[in-house]
């Protein structure tokens, strides 16, 4: 059957009603389950019955509100990040303040089945994966990383190029992706909210800041044949095999050195939030480079971004390709990427100064050219060795002009290493931190899943949490007023 729209406010007085009469004397509301209480306490997530309706038919069984589903799967990651949905079932039963916090009564929770349901709703196509099972059988292992922390060199300039070009052509047209539900109802009802806090920073000329991060799903990639070649004694046939997670595979995890088979996972997040707050995540092949990663999320979350406009976007030197640089000036965003320099070669120009491989101008006798201030009316940086250094016959020493439109990467339109710059780019640590708060405190890598649907379910879960944790975190003084309404009915 279709839902019941259940407005926030008849949430909260059956929450109270709950906590009062019918279970009060039972329950102990101790100071530790404050924050959780009344963090879903403020949290309308109502709409999520609206977004859903047109999945649910008319007829059949009648439907478990799809808010206190939604609210239940959030206390879970909350309290319990490592709890399959079985386990937590019979944790609301154990700990009756947490199914009714979801909106359920004790002696009336859902079934597991009833929790595939509602997620494979957030769902909207058939695929609980993006590839088919049935694949050829991989290459080898990607290549390691050179220096400790230094990530998989598993792309070339080349394929970003290709893929920039590509990306380019076709940005207008915007695919459809089985996320984008989850994605809708992420902006609506949860960004939106940080936003109008002011969590987010400066709505109308962004700080955003990109990177990726490995997610271990298991140790090895698990397949079988799809033939029997084996069986007859043909050792190396070229059919399918059968893979239980198609789109994972095997990756180098730079951090912990060693190889791991699972997702990369490429965060895009609002760099000067206080709250490190994420925007827009993306799963891919655990093989894929975060420059490959960056160019596909920054295109998608170009399309499906609406409550505000990206002016910055910060990112390590991995993501240093100048096909990036041509892609995000093409969207309008000035990039901020750490050189990541192979080469220690000067560059010829078409006269007798050369750019170091850092962008500066080096004069005929080999020094390194001072900057000298921008002149605005013909939008070129100028620079400038002193008469001193002899490379000029001139009174005022030689002088040379650099363009951002020259090359992107090396003449910045904010000078790299500049103190703007610095100041700037310090923020990108934002995203590191973000990462971090998925993977340690809310355990992202505990998910037993098999499909991208429920990886997807987690990550956007947890990233739901994270909101929620920074509303509370900046409105404490006023939240923990509510404790004079909220105590008193079951005190
Ligand atoms: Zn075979
Ligand atoms: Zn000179």
């Amino acid at each position: 059957m279709k839902p019941t729209f259940i407005p926030h406010s008849d949430y909260q007085k059956s929450v109270l009603q709950q906590l009062r009469n019918d279970y009060g004397p039972g329950i102990v509301l101790i100071n530790k389950d404050w924050p959780l209480a009344v963090k879903f306490w403020m949290a309308d997530l109502s709409a999520i019955t609206t977004l859903l309706y047109e999945s649910y038919s008319d007829q059949g069984p009648e439907t478990r509100d799809p808010a206190s589903m939604l609210r239940s799967y959030l206390i879970c990651l909350m309290t319990n990040p490592e709890m399959g949905i079985t386990e937590w079932i019979n944790e609301m039963k154990r700990t009756p303040i947490y199914a009714i916090l979801s909106g359920f009564t004790p002696d009336d929770l859902p079934g597991v089945g009833t929790f595939y349901d509602f997620f494979s709703r957030l769902w909207p196509v058939v695929d609980k994966n993006l590839k088919p099972k049935s694949q050829r059988k991989r290459k080898g292992k990607p290549k390691k990383g050179k220096k400790k922390g230094e990530k998989a060199p598993t792309t070339t300039p080349g394929r970003v190029k290709r893929l920039v070009e590509w990306m380019m052509r076709h940005a207008d047209r915007k695919s459809a992706l089985p996320s984008d539900r989850l994605f809708n109802f992420f902006q609506s009802q949860i960004l939106s909210v940080s936003a109008d806090l002011g969590l987010l920073g400066d709505m109308s000329a962004l700080t955003v800041a990109g990177d990726g991060m490995p997610v271990v799903t298991s140790v090895y990639p698990r397949s079988k044949p799809s033939c029997d070649c084996r069986a007859r004694g043909i050792a190396d046939c070229n059919h399918f095999r059968i893979y239980s997670q198609p789109d994972c595979n095997s990756g180098w995890d730079s951090a912990r050195e060693k190889y791991f088979n699972g997702y990369h996972l490429y965060m895009i997040s609002a760099a000067n939030s206080k709250h490190d707050l994420p925007l827009y995540p993306r799963l891919h092949p655990a093989s894929r480079h975060d420059a490959v990663s960056l160019v596909v999320g920054a295109v998608e979350f170009k399309q499906r971004f609406t409550l505000g406009a990206v002016d910055k976007i910060l990112l390590d030197a991995a993501h240093d390709a100048e096909a990036i640089y041509r892609l995000l000036d093409h969207q309008n965003i000035e990039p901020f990427i750490d050189l990541n320099n192979r080469s220690k070669k000067n560059t010829a120009t078409d006269s007798d100064i050369r750019i170091s491989p850092t962008g500066i101008p080096i004069c005929p006798k080999g020094k390194e050219m001072k900057p000298n201030g921008f002149d605005k009316s013909q939008n070129r940086r100028k620079w400038r060795c002193s008469p001193s250094c002899g490379c000029s016959s001139t009174k005022y020493g030689r002088t040379y002009h650099t363009h951002s439109s020259d090359n992107l990467r090396l003449f910045p339109k904010t000078v790299r290493g500049s103190d703007k710059w610095k100041l700037i780019y310090k923020r990108r640590s934002s995203i590191e931190r973000s990462n971090k708060r998925e993977k340690i405190d809310y355990k992202l890598e505990s998910g037993r899943h098999r499909s991208t649907m429920m990886w997807n379910m987690r990550i956007f879960g947890i990233m739901i949490c994270q909101h929620i944790d920074a509303w509370y975190v900046s409105q404490k003084d006023e939240w923990d007023k509510l404790k004079s309404t909220i105590y008193p009915a079951i005190a």
